[in-house]
């Protein structure tokens, strides 16, 4: 029987159909694994090419004279521009701020080829401290109220350059979704007096069904309603609103988890193409007790049609509880050691 699952936080309803219900293994894909060459003349992101960008905002250098590990840009395309002011007007029916913002590219590596799966884990921890760089110092800019970073990894994941990197733009508002997002946590909170997420984090580490793996300080599960397949949430196990409040050993622990499951993926799936993000309480709201932090991977298996697009009502062919079984049994070798250099 297909059954309807309801996502706690957002109070969205998905189908899990059963009846339909594909085998993890039936979403294997059958093309090859694209390897491009490490060097494409023409990419601006490619060692030498970087005169091809506008100038870099932070860079995590090698340790050769010259070397970089991982480049922060201005995006070339942005879409919205530090530039301007926000000013906000309001004129009958319609509401207008002018373009501010920040768009950023944050390149991963000086190589073409690499992937982010096959990085090693100290690569993958130098994006995080990253990451985690631009968020508290864009975060202290008065002007900002919301920063997102996420991936487009594959063309059916909205990428257009190959050369693998990540984004972030930091908005002067906060959209519907994350405030619903805000609202709910905190309306459990009032009523029940415990952050929502750290009760389903218990829950899960209980039933452990749904748990692909667990390291000291995060735990990897398929949410239980899952919209799509092989949705993924990372989340760390202490409580924290921000990701601007992550800590040294734990970014180096989520380095080691997000680069892990990002093989499982890619040599379990055959490097299906996948968006992540990571949902933070924007900087504002740090400290709350009732919101919690969490990197949600979306390999992108489905299409969004017309019964999602019309209802905001998913239906996922794939069992959470069955894809976490799959994941868990993918193999995946340890890159610790093949670091080439950690950041600083
Ligand atoms: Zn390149
Ligand atoms: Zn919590």
């Amino acid at each position: 029987m297909p059954e309807l699952r309801q996502n706690r936080i957002t109070k969205e309803w998905v189908i899990v159909a059963t009846e339909r219900a594909k085998r993890p293994k039936d979403l294997v894909l059958s093309r090859p694994v694209k390897t491009p060459p490490s060097f494409v003349p023409s990419c601006p992101f490619c060692t030498g090419n970087e005169a091809n960008t506008p100038p870099e905002v932070l860079r995590v250098s090698g340790q050769n004279d010259g070397e970089w590990l991982v480049r922060v840009i201005p995006n070339k395309f942005a879409a919205l521009v530090p530039t301007v002011q926000p000013k906000r007007t309001v004129e009958r029916s319609k509401r207008t701020i002018t373009g501010f913002g920040f768009h950023e590219v944050i390149v991963e590596s000086p190589d073409h080829s690499a992937t982010t799966a096959l990085l090693s884990d100290a690569q993958v921890c130098n994006i995080l401290k990253v990451f985690k760089a631009r968020y508290e110092q864009l975060s202290l800019d008065s002007r900002v109220a919301n920063i997102t970073i996420f991936k487009n990894h594959g063309v059916e994941a909205g990428t257009s350059l190959e050369h693998s990197h990540c984004q972030l733009i930091a908005t002067p508002v906060i959209s519907s979704q994350v405030r619903n997002r805000l609202h709910e946590a905190l309306r459990h909170y009032d009523e029940f007096g415990e952050c929502i997420f750290c009760s389903v984090i218990q829950d899960e580490m209980e039933e452990k069904t749904r748990v692909v793996l667990e390291t000291d300080h995060f735990v990897v599960i398929e949410p239980f309603a899952s919209g799509t397949p092989f949705n993924t949430y990372i989340y760390p196990k202490k409580h924290s609103a921000s990701f601007g409040d992550i800590g040294a050993v734990e970014i180096t622990d989520l380095s080691r988890v997000l680069r892990t499951i990002l093989a499982k993926l890619y040599h379990g799936l055959q490097d299906p193409d996948y968006n992540y993000t990571i949902r933070s309480a924007p900087a504002e709201y740090a400290g709350v007790k009732y919101y919690h932090w969490y990197l949600s991977i979306i390999p992108r298996l489905s299409r969004v049609a017309g019964f999602e697009l019309g209802s905001g009502m998913f239906i996922n062919t794939v069992l959470p509880e069955a894809a976490a079984e799959f994941l868990r049994e993918v193999q995946v070798e340890a890159r610790a050691t093949t670091a080439a250099s950690v950041a600083k």
